[in-house]
């Protein structure tokens, strides 16, 4: 698998996999805004995260109503 976009810092060459962060995770120096996200770019990843969460929580009770379903039918059988 090869990573097509990779960001590196510029100070210390550390590979950058988190651009939400200002600075290098290895030596702090600050990033250029070119190697981060934008806030406009920030804001959508915060909504599609809130979107995805909202989805898991919606397929848990989903998968949840679906045990109780199974085992209420289970009681019935005897
Ligand atoms: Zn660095």
């Amino acid at each position: 698998m090869t990573v097509s976009t990779r960001f590196r810092c510029p100070a210390c060459g550390f590979t950058v996999f988190n651009r939400r962060l200002a600075h290098c995770e290895a030596c702090q120096a600050p990033l250029p805004e070119s190697l981060r996200f934008d806030a406009a770019t920030l804001a959508r990843l915060e909504r599609d995260a809130a979107e995805i969460d909202r989805q898991r929580a919606e397929l848990a009770r989903e998968a949840e109503a679906q045990e109780a379903q199974r085992q209420r039918r289970r009681g019935d059988g005897g």
